[in-house]
């Protein structure tokens, strides 16, 4: 439903993969390329952890209780932490009871959200989750699943790497340029990055440009978003102006 798809997008943020393929196989679309080449994640690929073998645990799991439970109960399954529920329901003798561990647990609910972004996980009506038609591939170890490092750590290594200057405060124009963006987002129903990241947003702020011309040569913008966004925010510029 609704929520699964959501909480699927959420996961935008944790894949390595290049984001427009992910987002078009979400919609549906199978035959992407695997590098669309213009996405933050294609020009300037993330430090990614292969998760691939917590991913096999966790469909694993999946399948064993019978795939009905939500992603709570299955992370507590592959913890070995024992419940009323989970004695009461036999699952403590499956071999997927405390077969992760260590570092990996903190992986378990990246994945879990990965695997309903890949379509290898599917959410029923009831929360349990199903296998979709991915999980296949990844179960037998035919497609590998990469997350990016933990958000905090990644935060700061981009900011310190890139140089990457930090988002002007109470800049007027940056807040409204903000604001559309957030409005078309919603629009969309995909993440604000999806529209235009802080940095192009920045670019628009400081470089004021007059026309779609202008807005073009900013950096990160394609002629497909300047087709579908550019009017949108020289609007925003113009009105501050
Ligand atoms: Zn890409």
């Amino acid at each position: 439903g609704e929520r699964a798809r959501l909480t699927a997008l959420g996961a935008l943020v944790e894949t390595a993969g290049c984001r427009r393929r992910i987002l078009l196989r979400h919609f549906g679309e199978s035959d992407a390329p695997e590098i669309c080449g213009n996405c933050d994640n294609c020009l300037n690929p993330p430090a990614a952890v292969d998760a691939s073998v917590v991913a096999q645990k966790f469909l694993s799991a999946v399948f064993r209780t019978g795939m009905m439970f939500g992603v709570g109960y299955i992370e507590s399954i592959l913890l070995g932490a024992s419940t009323e529920r989970s004695l009461m329901n036999g699952h403590e003798k499956l071999s997927v009871f405390g077969i992760v561990e260590g570092e990996e647990a903190a992986l378990i609910k990246p994945v879990a959200r990965a695997l309903l972004l890949r379509d290898a996980l599917r959410a029923n009506a009831h929360g349990g989750l199903e296998f979709g038609p991915a999980a296949k591939a990844i179960m037998k170890g035919e497609e590998s699943l990469s997350l990016v490092l933990p958000p905090k750590r990644e935060r700061k290594g981009r900011r310190g790497k890139a140089g990457g200057a930090a988002n002007p405060v109470g800049e007027p124009l940056f807040e409204a340029l903000r604001a559309r963006r957030r409005e078309l987002a919603m629009e969309a129903q995909v993440p604000p990055y999806v529209i235009f990241h802080d940095s192009v947003l920045r670019d628009m702020a400081s470089e004021k440009p007059g026309s779609l011309d202008a807005l073009g040569r900013i950096s990160g913008i394609g002629s497909r978003k300047l087709e579908a966004y550019g009017d949108a925010f020289l609007q925003v510029i113009r009105e501050a102006a």
